[in-house]
């Protein structure tokens, strides 16, 4: 079964500032690597736009229809210091859940092996009520609670690799102990939560790197706490906030992974989907503001799916 590629053109109208490193070219940037030859293989689909109703699945409806009817018609409506929409930022927030959950259909219905979601804005540090740090909805939460109730899935993974804690994700699944939460992130750094006793209902997993720590540091944090962890719990379904500014030449993070790295952890958890879930994997992007380590990155992380599927 092959991997498929999710993304749509319409996730470059989601345009907060020029300035903005969330910015539409991490896109452009993205689907240029992707054309490689290599990347041939991959099963290519247009990311619908989500029913607004799926997203409830993890936001109270209420807030929900506060976020969309606070989008604006021109211009810029600001969220958070750091948030903002504008005009294309609709259909963009609701193709990034259609991504998801179109994912989430073709591999728990057995179509592909697993998926890659390459979308914005990302998801993982909205809270259950709030927008915050870029994020309007947490995509992989919404994933997670789609597969369980669409697919009957029992118990759902996320693996957050990105630079940031996924606070989001934590929230929404600290009282869920069939929904598990693993994350390897600069601490303390922003958005401030993600020690290592915040542990949920013994189902989250920290793993805070100190600012400068590169691989081998990043791979001792997997062997040693995330990838037994995850292991134990047996999930369904894997999913993934891959962010990808950990890398070393990232402008807001501090710690230095390689694209070795990513191909490295991507295996290692495609190796646990293989034992505990037929290979089961989610993957939707979240962070990364070097526009060629970006690419890279993201490059090395689909050929690991990719060699893990077919
Ligand atoms: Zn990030």
């Amino acid at each position: 079964m092959p991997t498929a590629l999710i993304t749509h053109k319409a996730f470059t109208g989601h345009d907060m500032h020029p300035s903005h490193p969330e910015s539409p070219a991490r896109l452009e940037s993205i689907w240029r690597a992707l054309e490689a030859p290599v990347f041939s293989a991959l099963t290519r689909t247009d990311a619908p736009e989500a029913e607004i109703g799926v997203i409830s699945l993890a936001h109270p409806a209420q807030h929900v229809e506060g976020v969309f009817g606070n989008m604006p018609l021109e211009g810029l409506t600001s969220f958070d210091a750091d948030t903002a929409a504008s005009i294309g930022t609709r259909e963009a927030v609701l193709r990034g859940v259609g991504a998801v959950t179109s994912a989430v259909d073709l591999v728990m219905s057995g179509q592909v092996q697993n998926a890659f979601c390459a979308v914005r804005p990302p998801g993982h540090h909205a809270e259950p009520d709030q927008v915050m740090g870029f994020c309007f909805f947490n995509n992989v939460a919404i994933g997670a609670h789609y597969a369980r109730s669409h697919f009957g899935a029992e118990r759902v993974a996320v693996i957050d690799f990105d630079v940031h804690h996924g606070n989001g994700t934590q929230a929404m699944f600290w009282n869920e102990p069939d929904l598990f939460f693993g994350s390897s992130h600069q601490f303390p750094f922003y958005p401030g939560t993600g020690a290592q006793n915040e542990t949920g209902q013994g189902n989250i997993f920290n793993a805070p790197l100190s600012a400068g720590s590169g691989s081998q540091t990043f791979r001792e944090a997997y062997e040693q706490r995330i990838l037994p962890a995850l292991e134990g719990f047996a999930p369904d379904l894997i999913l993934v906030s891959a962010g990808f500014d950990a890398h070393r030449d990232d402008p807001l993070g501090q710690l230095a992974l390689s694209e070795d790295d990513y191909h490295w952890v991507t295996q290692g958890l495609a190796g646990i989907a293989e034992k505990c879930c037929d290979g089961r994997m989610v993957s939707v992007l979240e962070g990364g503001y070097n526009l060629d380590a970006l690419a890279t990155s993201v490059a090395a992380h689909v050929e690991a799916l990719m060699e893990h599927s077919g």
